[in-house]
């Protein structure tokens, strides 16, 4: 059976926009899936604020991996873009976060999901609302679309 996946990418390193659409289609490729793409956003940097802007974006897919399969499969994607660790909330060229699978709740050491930021930060949920606006948070039980309207951070988007 086949899950619901959705994917938050963000990159504010090199050409951006060239890093996420490469990661698009490596999940492609990987996932044997069409993704369902919301638009590109550029956000302000979220914690460590001395740093470049970001591109994000979302996407939508299904698959029938399980979530730890699509974890390993995306930090995979993640390394063999060039990604290296540095200090949290630091630049990167991409970056690829689980939000949703299915309606699952998954605590592990490796895995938070649904992502337990994500209904705080409006640079994940303006673009969830491109793609997914009616998906119920599977913990907080409310759409998207009216966690985007209840959302407290004020930070501005460009859409590009
Ligand atoms: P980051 O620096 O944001 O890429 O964080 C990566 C780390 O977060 C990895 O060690 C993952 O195992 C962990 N992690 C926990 N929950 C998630 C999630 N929902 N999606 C992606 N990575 C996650």
């Amino acid at each position: 059976m086949k899950k619901k996946l959705v994917l938050s990418l963000g990159s504010n390193l090199g050409n951006r926009y060239a890093y996420i659409r490469q990661a698009i289609t490596y999940i492609e490729e990987c996932f044997a899936a069409a993704c369902v793409c919301s638009s590109y956003y550029t956000t302000p940097p979220w914690g460590e604020t001395e740093q470049a802007q970001f591109i994000n974006m979302a996407l939508y897919l299904e698959t029938p991996k399980s979530v730890d399969e699509c974890l390993t499969q995306l930090q995979a994607i993640e390394l063999q873009m060039g990604r290296v660790k540095t200090k949290k909330w630091g630049p990167r060229s991409i970056d690829i976060d689980i939000l949703f699978y299915e309606d699952s709740q998954v605590t592990t050491e490796a895995l938070t999901v649904p992502h337990p930021y994500m209904h705080e930060r409006v640079f994940v949920l303006k673009p969830v609302c491109d793609i997914v606006p009616n998906f119920v948070h599977p913990v907080l039980n409310i759409t998207m679309r009216n966690l985007l309207l209840e959302l407290e951070d004020d930070s501005t988007l460009f859409c590009n």
